[in-house]
């Protein structure tokens, strides 16, 4: 498997402002940040997403993202996090290792999330019904 950028930054290939390094994740701050502060965490194996994450890979990127959010939060004064990921390239996801954007936030930054839209009559139902017997 070829590396990923990501992968290069954890071998010191290409340079990143790391923050937080342990056996399993890294965390640095992204290039081009939403906000500064905005900082990815990646697990050091190689997945693309979250399809093929194992679950102590999984366990090991919230335990970091748990560890450094409110240093994250606090270094730059904000008042909040998004926490997000995007898992495919419909989804948005451009960098395929698998990664988390912790993004700090700030009280009238006016940056809005995708809009809400209504479920017709039945349809959550539907939905909710297809999605319980994939996972029976
Ligand atoms: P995605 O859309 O895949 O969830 O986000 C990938 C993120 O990686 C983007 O926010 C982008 O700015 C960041 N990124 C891409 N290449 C690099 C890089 O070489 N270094 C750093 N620090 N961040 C990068």
């Amino acid at each position: 498997m070829e590396d990923s950028i990501f992968t290069k930054i954890i071998k010191r290939e290409i340079p990143a402002e790391i923050i937080y390094e342990d056996d399993d994740t890294l965390a640095f701050l992204d290039i081009a940040p939403v906000s500064p502060g905005h900082t990815l965490v990646i697990p050091k194996k190689q997945v693309e997403n979250i399809f093929d994450t194992d679950d102590a890979t999984l366990a090991a990127v919230m335990r970091t993202v748990r560890k450094i959010a409110p240093a994250v939060r606090d270094a730059v004064g904000a008042d909040a996090l998004n926490i997000h990921s995007n898992h495919g390239a419909e989804a948005g996801q451009i960098v395929f290792h698998m990664h988390l954007h912790l993004i700090p936030r700030f009280k009238g930054d006016n940056f809005f999330m995708w809009p809400h839209k209504d479920y017709k009559e039945g349809e959550a139902s539907e939905i909710a019904e297809k999605i319980r017997a994939k996972l029976a």
